[in-house]
Formats: structure tokens, C-alpha cells, sequence
């Protein structure tokens, strides 16, 4: 993705209150984020330990959105539904976005289980755990990056369909 300042992930939030843009936290290595070697850029508030927050270019447009971790834990160790990343290098938790629009003002939410700490661009970049010589490493990862790129851009279409 193209890199952006903390005030364009600011001004793209959907579905947020102002009091909840303002309680925003940047994590402290911001500036040496990578964006190129993302599809989308997530980081967890160090000031609320269930908030995280998702900032994606969808249809053209750049838009934030807030996780909220669900408490209860999966009953066991669960695949992360975006990177698919096949080791569970990272526990794989529940986290809900408000929908958009009337129905998410009424407490309609959409949950997702993936990375808690949703370092998804850097598992899909990972070699396969196990692979053949002659196996094109180049394509497989092409391959799941553009698989991770499609499934988050279809969890925020389906966030924004319902905005009025
Ligand atoms: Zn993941």
C-alpha cells in the first residue's frame, strides 16, 4: 500500500465517534513502518488493550476502521481467516468492527477471526513451511498476498454496505 500520515489514517475513520478518533494511539515505531510490504496497516492501542485499529485502500479510497477484541478466547488454536498463515506463528483471536452506518450505530457488528496482532502482511511473505525443489516461491507468495489482499477488502466492503 502507498504510505500515509497519522493524520490521513485519522481523517479516513468510518463508523467512529469523534471522543473515539480523539483516544486514537500511533504506535511509537510509526515512522518505520513499511508500508510497501503491506496490505493493509493494523496496530494494537498500547492504551487499550482490546482496541486495535485497520487501515486499508478500498475501491480507490483509504479507510480506518476499529477492532474491538471479543473476551472470550477460541476454544483452540484457530487459523487466522485473512493470511491463512498455516503454522499459527500468531494466536488467532475474534475482533468485531461496528458496521457501518444506522445498524452499526444500533450495535450491529461483523466479527473476524485473524492475527492478534495482526502481522498478516509479514506471514504471507514467509516461505512455506515445507516446499519442493523447483517450487516457485515467487508465485506462491505473489499468490498469498493477493489472497490476503482480496479476503480483507471483502471483510470492508462487507463493513461499509450497510452505511446509509
Ligand atoms: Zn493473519
Amino acid at each position: 500500500m502507498n504510505s500515509h500520515t497519522q493524520q490521513q489514517i485519522l481523517n479516513a475513520f468510518r463508523g467512529a465517534t469523534r471522543s473515539e478518533i480523539k483516544k486514537v494511539t500511533f504506535p511509537l515505531d510509526f515512522d518505520d513502518v513499511d508500508f510497501d510490504r503491506r496490505e493493509f496497516y493494523a496496530w494494537r492501542d498500547r492504551k487499550m488493550p482490546r482496541r486495535a485499529y485497520l487501515v486499508v485502500e478500498h475501491d480507490g479510497e483509504l479507510v480506518s476502521l476499529i477492532l474491538n477484541r471479543a473476551e472470550a478466547k477460541p476454544s483452540r488454536r484457530a487459523m487466522c481467516a485473512w493470511c491463512r498463515d498455516v503454522e499459527l506463528t500468531e494466536e488467532a483471536v475474534l475482533y468485531t468492527v461496528r458496521r457501518g452506518g444506522s445498524n452499526g450505530r444500533r450495535g450491529d457488528t461483523l466479527g473476524v477471526l485473524i492475527c492478534a496482532d495482526l502481522n498478516c502482511s509479514a506471514n504471507v511473505r514467509k516461505r512455506p513451511p515445507a516446499f519442493h525443489k523447483g517450487t516457485d516461491l515467487a508465485a506462491i507468495r505473489q499468490e498469498q498476498i493477493a489472497g490476503l489482499s482480496q479476503r480483507v477488502n471483502t471483510f470492508v466492503a462487507e463493513v461499509l454496505s450497510t452505511e446509509d
